[in-house]
């Protein structure tokens, strides 16, 4: 009886809107990207309105403005890391050249105690062929 119907809410309303406003990666301007979807032609297309950047991808009827987005994302950050790696693969070369001469150096120390562990071995071999003649 003390119980009020009313009290009971309704379900949090999920924001079912698409977003087609995106942060630019270009210029860093917040919700200046906008998104196009062209179903017909099977292309996203998404440009900055301040810096003007554009890109356009393939799409399929699956894709939403974000997929576009990240898309774009990900092609801007396969330019950067083309670029840094092509940078660092010079910075590997020289890093490469030294680590070499740290591991000759390892090489070489490992060597050192080796004969000395398998010298006992090799001469009792030794001595076995000479007993058979
Ligand atoms: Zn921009």
């Amino acid at each position: 009886m003390g119980k009020r119907k009313s009290s009971r809410k309704p379900p949090a309303k999920v924001k079912r809107t698409l977003d087609t406003q995106f942060d630019c990666v270009a210029c860093f301007h917040e919700k200046s990207i906008n998104c196009k979807l062209d179903f017909d032609q099977k292309v996203g297309h998404l440009q900055c309105r301040m810096c003007g950047v554009s890109y356009t991808c393939a799409i399929n009827y699956l894709s939403h403005p974000v997929d576009v987005y990240h898309d774009w994302i990900d092609a801007c950050e396969a330019v950067n890391a083309a670029g840094k790696a092509a940078k660092s693969a010079a910075q590997d070369r020289n890093r490469d050249r030294g680590r070499d001469r740290d591991r000759d150096r390892d090489r070489d120390d490992r060597d050192d105690d080796r004969p000395s562990r398998s010298k006992p071995y090799d001469r009792r071999r030794d001595d076995d062929d000479d007993d058979d003649d």
